[in-house]
């Protein structure tokens, strides 16, 4: 049984390893291709177990003194110059994720760029929530720009968001939702006519993109040789194959970069340099990348990209012949999300019926007019035949089995409830009254939630999701 406190006599080895895997057993699968989202399966067992290896080798070195573990200046440089040499050059840091590059890139292009007042940033409507919780965290204000039809970042309209406050413009490359790529050229020549800094957002497709384009794909141009563009994110814990805890974040030059990074001597202790968020840090991450990167290789990652990628167009032509699904935009990496055009037909009731079948599919909410609908998030691993069977039977249930009952009256009470008047219990509790159930880390039938949760406006959602993570860990 897990326990909530401290054992007085420490627990033997075998039993700890044992209770780990059984807590893993209520986890989705990470390899093997039926999660469609978070995951990144190269189908190598030995690349895997090699970075394994190389994590555990670099585990206990701290990132925090460059020059006491001067094995992370010489792996980081490595890593950061092989994904320069792809991505257009410029000079970078290595961090924990998409998140802490996308925070250091806007951390730079404010202190780069002094205002008077508050210091804004120029979004696509599809741009990565990292934009807005590294704005939350550091005092900017997003200025938000509809997406067209096709749901790519819109020009005129970024050209129009511009005031003498912005600080950053941002283009995906390409955003994550529909997989779709922004007209980067066009959006960074604005930010630099304006004499303000472009970041690209590559986090996703910055490892797959060169790849895609050597086995002769049409990719546009998108990273830092692009003129305008100031800064790129690229993660290697997507299409890197990585193990997660691996990003790079490269600066056109290198006064941005100094810029990005933080120094304090106002205290009596150890002085503290910093590229990114964190200290201390473990080279678990640092040593897992490179060993990756470096048995992977550019051909092994042409055949990885050039594999996942046709997995997604057999995805892409097959949800065609399925009656009532629709594929959002044109997708140019592996990213693939399918909408529902028939009101009869719930996406959300699929994911649910996917999910019983063995399949996760990753659900996405309506937003400003983009329909509700199911992200995919392919490698060459997914079996695609067994995927549309899946697709097309859980659509068929779906159909068969209507939209979700919502409790009439409960999004209403949902949009006034004043959520300070309830805490945790109370709020797992009115979970439990929609069929959540918290105590297993939420329900797998998650239907009913995400229609409530589709109906209500976004500032809602969310304090609503606030309030579930928080009763989640209660
Ligand atoms: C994944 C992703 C991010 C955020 O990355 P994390 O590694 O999850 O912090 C940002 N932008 C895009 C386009 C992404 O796909």
């Amino acid at each position: 049984m897990p326990s909530d406190h401290l054992p007085e006599i420490g627990r033997p080895a075998g039993e700890l390893l044992a209770e780990l895997a059984r807590l893993r057993d209520a986890d989705l699968p990470v390899r093997g291709g039926q999660v469609t989202a978070y995951v990144y399966d190269t189908g190598r067992e030995a690349v895997h177990d090699l970075a394994a290896t190389a994590y555990a080798e670099m585990l206990e070195v701290n990132c925090l003194d460059p020059t006491a573990f001067p094995s992370v200046v010489a792996l980081e440089r490595q890593i950061v110059g092989a994904v320069a040499d792809r991505l257009g050059g410029g000079s970078g840091v290595f961090t924990s994720g998409g998140t802490e590059s996308i925070m250091l890139a806007v951390k730079a292009a404010r202190d780069a760029h002094p205002v008077d007042g508050r210091p804004e940033i120029v979004l696509p409507a599809t741009a990565h929530p990292a934009f807005h919780k590294a704005a939350h965290y550091l005092g900017l204000e997003v200025v938000h720009v509809p997406v067209d039809a096709s749901f790519r970042a819109d020009p005129a309209g970024t050209a129009a968001a511009l005031s003498p406050r912005t600080v950053l413009v941002v283009a995906s490359a390409p955003s994550y939702p529909h997989g779709v790529m922004d007209p980067v050229p066009e959006i960074a020549a604005i930010a630099a006519s304006a004499g303000v800094r472009c970041h690209v957002d590559a986090c996703v497709g910055g490892w797959v993109l060169p790849w895609l384009r050597d086995t002769g794909r049409d990719v546009p141009p998108f990273d830092l040789s692009v003129p305008g563009v100031t800064s790129l994110s690229c993660d290697l814990h997507k299409y890197g194959y990585a193990p997660k805890g691996a990003s790079v974040v490269l600066f056109a030059d290198e006064s941005l970069r100094r810029h990005a990074y933080f120094a304090s001597a106002g205290w009596p202790g150890y002085t503290v340099i910093n590229a990114g968020v964190q200290s201390s840090r473990s080279a678990g991450p640092l040593g897992a990348a490179w060993a990756t990167l470096n048995a992977i290789g550019a051909q092994g990652y042409r055949d990885l990209a050039g594999n996942a990628m046709r997995t997604a167009e057999r995805l892409i032509a097959g949800v065609a012949e399925i009656p009532g699904l629709r594929v959002l935009g044109r997708p140019v990496v592996p990213l693939v999300a399918v909408t529902s055009d028939d009101p009869s037909l719930d996406v959300f009731v699929i994911a649910d019926e996917a999910r019983s079948r063995g399949w996760f599919f990753q659900p996405q909410l309506s937003y400003q007019g983009i329909p509700p609908n199911l992200h995919f998030t392919l490698t060459g691993v997914s079996d695609i035949d067994a995927l549309l069977t899946a697709l097309a039977d859980a659509t068929k249930a779906a159909r068969a089995a209507g939209p979700p009952d919502v409790p009439s009256g409960l999004v209403e009470a949902l949009a006034t409830l004043d959520l300070d008047t309830v805490d945790d219990a109370g709020f797992a509790a009115l979970l439990a009254s929609v069929g959540v159930d918290l105590s297993n880390g939420g329900d797998p039938e998650m239907a009913t939630v995400n229609a409530v949760l589709n109906a209500l406006p976004p500032a809602t959602r969310e304090e609503l999701l606030i309030r579930f993570l928080s009763a989640l860990y209660t």
